[in-house]
């Protein structure tokens, strides 16, 4: 076996292999190579297996040439097989006499075999069988060696699967990105269009016409919300920076929320409350995003709260560096299994009769914050409407900046 110091060939190995991560079939004819090195077995083949238990793809060096029929038996009938759906290592000390080595042509017909599953996870994701010419030649150097290495193939394999998976989910959300931007100008071409209509047919003595077109421009806007929320989404889960923080009035983003959602509470014949004080500190954040948060929750609490209920919009400072924003509406409440669940994409609560969503403002009100190191939570009793609740950081004005770097210092 091979001489030297047993750990600094481990160590020789498992960097060898991670250079091999980006190509799965690269690394898995290099586990096969060095091992066989390690052990000093002439002759070594690896049967790579697929999420159906089928095998894609099978390494081997030193004379071994399989056609596919070879590489069949040897599953259903022979060693791979045993190693594989046994799922541990497995020695053949005498090939010749034991049933479990198959004859086949391209195969040694004297010697000993061992074999050893390669796992992803708990899946075996190939199977390993190194041959040596000698009988018996396996002994428990080699069962140990084979574990260390099984070990770090294991990570390796890992570390490489794990490499493909970011790698389709980056494709797919590059993809779905561009989907996402490039409906945004068709759309905005057909809310141009139908406003045009309506401006053109503003006096048409079918009532009926005005209201259709007016449905079809609220609807594109809701599209487009919706997109700009799965664009941001993707945007702050990939902890890309989209936020461009100023000192800001929050009592005017506060005033800008109420008048955008003010013709939807009239609409449901909801009265809008405001609890806040006039002395109220900037904020700290990207404008643009938390009047979005503002909106979405105030947006929920008049979908939700049947008509005839109040929504109230409050502010009040928490510490001296944040400040709490509550929306708080009259509606049927979220259970409290749910009270953490509905932050998560595509997350609903099924009401009866409950209005359409597609479960995804709330994530983005929540990485939203999230993005401002703020937090956002709800407090709801079942029945008793609900209080969504966000903190924001306040902005330091230029004399707490100097005291706290007086106080740092
Ligand atoms: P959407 O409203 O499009 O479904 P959201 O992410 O904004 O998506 O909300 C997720 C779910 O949380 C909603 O489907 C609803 O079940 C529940 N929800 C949100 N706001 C309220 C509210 N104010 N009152 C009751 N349920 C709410």
């Amino acid at each position: 076996m091979h001489d030297g110091n047993p750990y600094q060939t481990l160590y020789k190995l498992s960097r060898a292999l991670y250079q091999d991560i980006h190509d799965r079939d690269k690394l898995l004819h290099t586990i096969l190579k060095q091992t066989a090195c390690l052990i000093e077995a002439p002759y070594g083949c690896l049967f790579a297996f697929g999420q159906d238990q089928d095998i894609q793809a099978v390494h081997t060096f030193d004379a071994i040439d399989f056609d596919t029929e070879g590489w069949r038996i040897l599953v259903e009938q022979g060693m791979v097989g045993f190693v594989y759906y046994g799922q541990r290592l497995l020695i053949i000390r005498d090939v010749g006499t034991d049933p479990r080595w198959m004859p086949l042509s391209v195969l040694p017909t004297e010697g000993a075999a061992i074999g050893i599953p390669l796992f992803y996870g708990s899946r075996v994701v190939a199977v390993m069988i190194l041959m040596h010419d000698t009988p018996d030649y396996f002994d428990h150097h080699h069962i140990s060696l084979l574990e260390e290495i099984s070990g770090l193939a294991r990570d390796a394999i890992c570390a490489s699967y794990d490499e493909e998976e970011a790698e389709i989910e980056q494709l797919r959300r590059d993809l779905s990105a561009m989907i996402y931007h490039d409906m945004r100008g068709p759309l905005q071409s057909i809310r141009g269009s139908i406003q045009k209509l309506a401006e053109v047919l503003a006096n048409h003595e079918n009532p009926l016409v005005l209201t259709m077109l007016q449905i079809g421009i609220r609807s594109t806007r809701q599209l487009r919300v919706m997109l700009d929320s799965l664009l941001d989404i993707q945007r702050l889960e990939a902890g890309q920076a989209i936020l461009r923080n100023s000192p800001t009035e929050l009592r005017v983003l506060l005033a800008d929320a109420i008048q955008l959602v003010q013709p939807l509470a009239i609409d449901a014949n909801q009265r809008l409350k405001f609890e806040w004080d006039n002395n109220l500190p900037m904020v700290d954040v990207d404008n643009d995003m938390i009047l979005r948060v503002i909106i979405n929750l105030m947006e929920n609490a008049i979908k939700y709260t049947p008509e005839g209920g109040i929504i109230t919009l409050g502010a009040y400072p928490l510490t001296d560096e944040r400040i709490c924003v509550t929306v708080k509406d009259s509606g049927p409440g979220i259970p409290r299994h749910m009270k953490d669940r509905i932050f998560d994409k595509f997350s609903r609560v099924r009401y009866r009769n409950a209005p359409q969503g597609l479960g995804l403002g709330l994530a983005f009100c929540r990485l939203a914050v999230d993005a401002h190191g703020g937090d956002i939570w709800v407090e709801s009793e079942a029945g008793d409407g609900a209080m969504f609740c966000f903190t924001l950081p306040i902005c330091l004005t230029e004399s707490d900046d100097i005291t706290l770097l007086a106080t740092t210092a």
